[in-house]
Protein backbone atom coordinates (compact mmCIF):
# COMPACT_ATOMS: atom_id res chain seq x y z
CA UNK A 1 0.00 0.00 0.00
CA UNK A 2 1.43 3.14 -1.09
CA UNK A 3 0.84 6.93 0.44
CA UNK A 4 -1.02 9.20 -2.73
CA UNK A 5 -2.07 12.53 -1.08
CA UNK A 6 -2.09 14.34 1.97
CA UNK A 7 -5.63 14.28 3.47
CA UNK A 8 -5.51 16.31 6.24
CA UNK A 9 -2.97 17.59 8.90
CA UNK A 10 -3.69 17.73 12.51
CA UNK A 11 -2.36 19.16 15.48
CA UNK A 12 -0.92 15.41 16.48
CA UNK A 13 -1.61 13.11 13.61
CA UNK A 14 -1.13 13.68 9.37
CA UNK A 15 -3.57 11.39 7.12
CA UNK A 16 -2.83 10.05 3.83
CA UNK A 17 -4.94 9.08 0.74
CA UNK A 18 -3.67 5.56 -0.35
CA UNK A 19 -4.23 3.95 -3.60
CA UNK A 20 -6.83 2.02 -2.29
CA UNK A 21 -9.78 4.16 -1.64
CA UNK A 22 -11.37 2.82 1.54
CA UNK A 23 -8.01 2.96 3.32
CA UNK A 24 -5.98 5.84 5.11
CA UNK A 25 -2.19 5.88 6.56
CA UNK A 26 -2.62 7.55 9.65
CA UNK A 27 0.72 9.05 11.26
CA UNK A 28 1.21 9.65 14.82
CA UNK A 29 3.78 13.49 15.02
CA UNK A 30 5.20 14.10 18.40
CA UNK A 31 3.63 17.23 18.09
CA UNK A 32 1.60 18.32 21.17
CA UNK A 33 -0.86 21.57 21.92
CA UNK A 34 -3.17 22.39 24.76
CA UNK A 35 -5.52 25.20 25.12
CA UNK A 36 -6.60 24.61 21.85
CA UNK A 37 -3.31 25.64 19.80
CA UNK A 38 -2.42 28.22 22.88
CA UNK A 39 0.51 26.00 24.25
CA UNK A 40 2.82 24.58 21.79
CA UNK A 41 5.80 21.80 22.50
CA UNK A 42 6.70 18.14 21.35
CA UNK A 43 7.19 15.09 23.36
CA UNK A 44 9.16 12.84 22.50
CA UNK A 45 8.45 9.64 20.91
CA UNK A 46 4.89 10.70 21.39
CA UNK A 47 4.27 9.41 18.29
CA UNK A 48 5.14 6.21 18.49
CA UNK A 49 3.66 5.74 21.79
CA UNK A 50 0.42 6.83 20.51
CA UNK A 51 0.36 4.68 17.23
CA UNK A 52 1.20 1.44 19.72
CA UNK A 53 -1.19 2.18 22.52
CA UNK A 54 -3.34 2.87 19.83
CA UNK A 55 -2.89 0.01 18.57
CA UNK A 56 -3.18 -2.43 21.55
CA UNK A 57 -6.57 -0.64 22.57
CA UNK A 58 -8.44 -0.92 19.34
CA UNK A 59 -7.23 -4.73 19.23
CA UNK A 60 -8.58 -5.25 22.67
CA UNK A 61 -12.20 -3.66 21.94
CA UNK A 62 -12.14 -6.23 18.53
CA UNK A 63 -11.79 -9.16 20.64
CA UNK A 64 -14.73 -7.59 22.68
CA UNK A 65 -16.79 -7.17 19.35
CA UNK A 66 -16.18 -3.60 19.17
CA UNK A 67 -15.26 -2.49 15.77
CA UNK A 68 -13.39 0.80 14.97
CA UNK A 69 -11.41 1.93 12.02
CA UNK A 70 -8.33 0.34 12.74
CA UNK A 71 -6.86 -2.06 10.05
CA UNK A 72 -3.33 -2.69 11.05
CA UNK A 73 -0.49 -1.48 12.47
CA UNK A 74 2.39 -0.30 9.23
CA UNK A 75 5.25 1.23 11.04
CA UNK A 76 6.35 2.77 14.40
CA UNK A 77 4.66 5.70 13.74
CA UNK A 78 1.95 4.81 10.72
CA UNK A 79 -1.33 2.52 11.27
CA UNK A 80 -3.88 1.37 8.40
CA UNK A 81 -7.62 2.60 8.91
CA UNK A 82 -10.68 2.68 7.11
CA UNK A 83 -11.38 6.07 5.64
CA UNK A 84 -15.07 7.44 7.07
CA UNK A 85 -16.88 10.47 7.29
CA UNK A 86 -15.61 11.73 10.72
CA UNK A 87 -18.64 13.22 12.58
CA UNK A 88 -18.04 16.83 14.31
CA UNK A 89 -18.07 15.59 17.88
CA UNK A 90 -15.72 14.72 20.95
CA UNK A 91 -17.58 12.01 23.01
CA UNK A 92 -16.00 12.53 26.61
CA UNK A 93 -16.49 10.08 28.98
CA UNK A 94 -15.82 10.42 32.45
CA UNK A 95 -15.73 8.04 36.06
CA UNK A 96 -13.78 10.84 37.92
CA UNK A 97 -14.02 14.24 38.43
CA UNK A 98 -11.08 16.30 36.56
CA UNK A 99 -10.30 19.31 34.05
CA UNK A 100 -12.68 21.01 33.12
CA UNK A 101 -16.20 19.29 34.69
CA UNK A 102 -14.53 19.53 38.21
CA UNK A 103 -14.05 23.50 36.77
CA UNK A 104 -17.80 23.49 35.55
CA UNK A 105 -19.66 21.26 38.07
CA UNK A 106 -17.29 22.55 41.11
CA UNK A 107 -16.10 19.32 42.18
CA UNK A 108 -12.33 18.63 43.45
CA UNK A 109 -10.14 16.73 41.17
CA UNK A 110 -10.14 12.96 41.94
CA UNK A 111 -13.88 13.08 43.07
CA UNK A 112 -15.19 9.30 41.95
CA UNK A 113 -18.25 10.17 39.71
CA UNK A 114 -21.49 8.07 40.62
CA UNK A 115 -22.67 6.83 37.35
CA UNK A 116 -20.20 7.50 34.30
CA UNK A 117 -20.95 10.79 32.56
CA UNK A 118 -20.83 11.72 28.64
CA UNK A 119 -20.25 14.85 27.18
CA UNK A 120 -20.28 15.74 23.98
CA UNK A 121 -18.20 19.01 22.66
CA UNK A 122 -18.71 20.49 19.04
CA UNK A 123 -14.86 19.78 17.00
CA UNK A 124 -14.87 23.06 15.95
CA UNK A 125 -11.04 25.11 16.94
CA UNK A 126 -12.84 29.00 15.70
CA UNK A 127 -15.43 28.30 18.42
CA UNK A 128 -12.91 26.74 20.88
CA UNK A 129 -14.84 23.08 20.83
CA UNK A 130 -18.20 23.99 22.94
CA UNK A 131 -19.95 21.61 25.50
CA UNK A 132 -22.95 20.51 23.38
CA UNK A 133 -26.13 18.38 24.49
CA UNK A 134 -28.34 16.37 22.20
CA UNK A 135 -30.62 19.52 21.29
CA UNK A 136 -27.63 21.74 19.99
CA UNK A 137 -26.36 17.90 18.04
CA UNK A 138 -29.61 18.21 16.29
CA UNK A 139 -29.74 21.79 15.20
CA UNK A 140 -26.62 21.84 14.04
CA UNK A 141 -27.53 18.52 12.30
CA UNK A 142 -23.97 16.74 13.16
CA UNK A 143 -26.10 13.15 14.09
CA UNK A 144 -29.56 11.43 14.36
CA UNK A 145 -31.10 10.14 17.66
CA UNK A 146 -30.49 7.09 16.58
CA UNK A 147 -26.68 7.43 16.04
CA UNK A 148 -26.38 9.22 19.67
CA UNK A 149 -27.88 6.07 20.70
CA UNK A 150 -25.27 4.13 19.21
CA UNK A 151 -22.41 5.94 19.68
CA UNK A 152 -23.35 6.65 23.34
CA UNK A 153 -23.81 2.31 23.65
CA UNK A 154 -20.29 2.50 22.26
CA UNK A 155 -18.89 4.61 24.06
CA UNK A 156 -19.89 3.03 27.65
CA UNK A 157 -18.84 -0.14 26.35
CA UNK A 158 -15.36 1.09 25.51
CA UNK A 159 -15.03 2.47 28.96
CA UNK A 160 -16.33 -0.89 30.79
CA UNK A 161 -13.52 -3.04 28.51
CA UNK A 162 -10.87 -0.28 29.30
CA UNK A 163 -11.59 0.23 33.28
CA UNK A 164 -11.48 -3.58 33.58
CA UNK A 165 -8.33 -3.98 31.60
CA UNK A 166 -6.81 -0.97 33.50
CA UNK A 167 -7.28 -1.91 36.65
CA UNK A 168 -5.71 -5.00 36.29
CA UNK A 169 -2.70 -2.66 36.13
CA UNK A 170 -3.26 -0.57 38.65
CA UNK A 171 -4.27 2.07 37.17
CA UNK A 172 -7.49 4.31 37.24
CA UNK A 173 -9.32 5.51 34.24
CA UNK A 174 -10.41 8.96 34.60
CA UNK A 175 -11.59 10.15 31.45
CA UNK A 176 -11.03 10.43 28.01
CA UNK A 177 -12.28 11.41 24.71
CA UNK A 178 -13.20 9.48 21.56
CA UNK A 179 -14.07 10.25 17.72
CA UNK A 180 -16.59 8.51 15.52
CA UNK A 181 -17.30 8.47 12.09
CA UNK A 182 -19.63 6.69 9.44
CA UNK A 183 -18.74 3.67 6.62
CA UNK A 184 -19.91 3.82 3.04
CA UNK A 185 -23.41 2.25 4.41
CA UNK A 186 -23.84 4.91 6.93
CA UNK A 187 -22.67 2.52 9.84
CA UNK A 188 -21.29 3.97 13.44
CA UNK A 189 -17.39 3.10 13.77
CA UNK A 190 -14.91 4.17 16.61
CA UNK A 191 -12.31 6.00 14.92
CA UNK A 192 -9.03 8.09 15.86
CA UNK A 193 -6.84 7.39 18.91
CA UNK A 194 -7.01 5.85 22.21
CA UNK A 195 -3.67 7.08 24.09
CA UNK A 196 -2.07 9.49 26.88
CA UNK A 197 -3.29 12.55 24.63
CA UNK A 198 -6.89 12.22 24.71
CA UNK A 199 -7.37 9.49 27.84
CA UNK A 200 -6.19 10.58 31.48
CA UNK A 201 -4.92 7.53 33.05
CA UNK A 202 -3.72 8.07 37.26
CA UNK A 203 -1.83 5.51 39.21
CA UNK A 204 -4.23 3.85 41.36
CA UNK A 205 -1.81 3.67 44.51
CA UNK A 206 -0.12 7.29 44.08
CA UNK A 207 -2.77 9.13 41.98
CA UNK A 208 0.35 10.42 39.60
CA UNK A 209 -0.81 11.32 36.48
CA UNK A 210 0.63 9.06 33.63
CA UNK A 211 -1.17 11.23 30.53
CA UNK A 212 -1.12 14.33 28.81
CA UNK A 213 -1.63 16.79 32.16
CA UNK A 214 1.87 16.46 32.61
CA UNK A 215 1.99 18.59 29.52
CA UNK A 216 -0.96 20.70 30.12
CA UNK A 217 0.44 22.02 33.28
CA UNK A 218 3.49 21.57 33.15
CA UNK A 219 4.29 19.06 35.83
CA UNK A 220 7.79 17.70 34.10
CA UNK A 221 8.45 14.15 33.09
CA UNK A 222 6.24 14.24 30.50
CA UNK A 223 7.97 11.64 28.12
CA UNK A 224 8.67 9.78 31.59
CA UNK A 225 5.49 9.26 32.26
CA UNK A 226 3.87 8.35 27.66
CA UNK A 227 6.97 5.54 28.31
CA UNK A 228 5.71 4.52 32.00
CA UNK A 229 2.02 4.56 30.78
CA UNK A 230 2.95 2.62 27.20
CA UNK A 231 4.68 -0.43 29.15
CA UNK A 232 2.48 -0.61 31.86
CA UNK A 233 -0.65 -1.03 29.19
CA UNK A 234 0.34 -3.54 27.04
CA UNK A 235 2.41 -5.59 29.61
P1 LIG B 1 -7.06 17.55 15.12
O1 LIG B 1 -7.97 17.57 13.93
O2 LIG B 1 -7.85 17.63 16.40
O3 LIG B 1 -5.93 18.52 15.04
P2 LIG B 1 -5.33 15.16 14.68
O4 LIG B 1 -4.03 15.82 14.51
O5 LIG B 1 -5.43 14.01 15.60
O6 LIG B 1 -6.50 16.08 15.20
O7 LIG B 1 -5.82 14.77 13.22
C1 LIG B 1 -6.39 13.60 12.88
C2 LIG B 1 -7.68 13.88 12.12
O8 LIG B 1 -8.08 12.69 11.44
C3 LIG B 1 -8.81 14.29 13.02
O9 LIG B 1 -9.46 15.44 12.48
C4 LIG B 1 -9.75 13.09 13.03
O10 LIG B 1 -11.10 13.47 13.15
C5 LIG B 1 -9.46 12.48 11.65
N1 LIG B 1 -9.70 11.03 11.57
C6 LIG B 1 -9.45 10.09 12.50
N2 LIG B 1 -9.78 8.86 12.07
C7 LIG B 1 -10.24 9.00 10.80
C8 LIG B 1 -10.78 8.10 9.81
N3 LIG B 1 -10.85 6.80 10.06
N4 LIG B 1 -11.18 8.62 8.63
C9 LIG B 1 -11.10 9.95 8.38
N5 LIG B 1 -10.60 10.85 9.27
C10 LIG B 1 -10.20 10.40 10.47
N1 LIG C 1 -9.80 15.72 25.49
C1 LIG C 1 -9.22 15.53 24.24
N2 LIG C 1 -9.28 16.53 23.33
C2 LIG C 1 -9.88 17.72 23.59
C3 LIG C 1 -10.46 17.91 24.86
C4 LIG C 1 -10.41 16.89 25.78
O1 LIG C 1 -8.68 14.46 23.96
O2 LIG C 1 -9.89 18.60 22.69
C5 LIG C 1 -9.78 14.63 26.48
C6 LIG C 1 -8.81 14.91 27.63
O3 LIG C 1 -7.56 14.29 27.39
C7 LIG C 1 -9.50 14.25 28.79
C8 LIG C 1 -11.01 14.32 28.46
O4 LIG C 1 -11.05 14.54 27.07
O5 LIG C 1 -9.14 12.90 28.87
C9 LIG C 1 -11.75 15.41 29.20
O6 LIG C 1 -11.07 16.62 29.00
P1 LIG C 1 -11.51 18.00 29.70
O7 LIG C 1 -12.79 18.47 29.09
O8 LIG C 1 -11.50 17.85 31.18
O9 LIG C 1 -10.35 18.89 29.18
P2 LIG C 1 -9.40 20.00 29.72
O10 LIG C 1 -10.09 21.25 29.28
O11 LIG C 1 -9.24 19.86 31.19
O12 LIG C 1 -8.15 19.68 28.93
Amino acid sequence: MNKTNTLYEGKAKIVYETDEPDKLIVYFKDDATAGNGEKKGTIQNKGIINNEMSAFFFKLLKDHEIKSHFIDKLSDREMVVQKLNMIALEVIVRNVAAGSLAKRLGLPEGTPLKTPVLEYCYKNDELGDPLLNRYHIMVLDLASVNELDEIEHISFCVNQVMINLLKAKNIRLIDFKLEFGRDEKGGIVLADEISPDNCRFWDMTTNEKLDKDRFRRDLGGVEEAYQEILKRVTA
